[in-house]
């Protein structure tokens, strides 16, 4: 679970939603890290292990690097990137573009 905080993000623990630590965090390839994170809840405590994985391409890199190579994202995920990455008070609202996807697909 993640939320904002300040331009970047946090973990939330699963079990009571507080912010997670994260302790360490090992890269397996340039998409793909290992993550340990423990809950800052001292009442709660608990810890886990997890992963963080870049799917998809929103933007291409102007330094493509040949090992970090991902499939441009379908409209679908950049349409619900679009709606995460606006600010909150706007998620409510369709923006022109899925007004038009939901034109199109109606
Ligand atoms: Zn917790």
């Amino acid at each position: 679970m993640t939320a904002p905080n300040h331009g970047g993000y946090r973990c939330l623990c699963p079990a009571c939603g507080e912010p997670m630590f994260i302790r360490k965090s090992e890269k397996q390839t340039p998409t793909f890290q290992t993550m340990y994170g423990r809950c800052n809840n001292l009442v709660c405590g608990a810890s886990y292990v997890g992963s963080l994985t870049w799917d998809y391409t929103l933007s291409p890199s102007g330094l493509p690097n040949p090992q970090a190579t991902l499939p441009l994202s379908p409209a679908k995920e950049r349409l619900q990137a679009m709606r995460d990455l606006a600010p909150s008070a706007n998620k409510d609202q369709l923006t022109f573009l899925e007004q038009l996807d939901q034109e199109a697909t109606a």
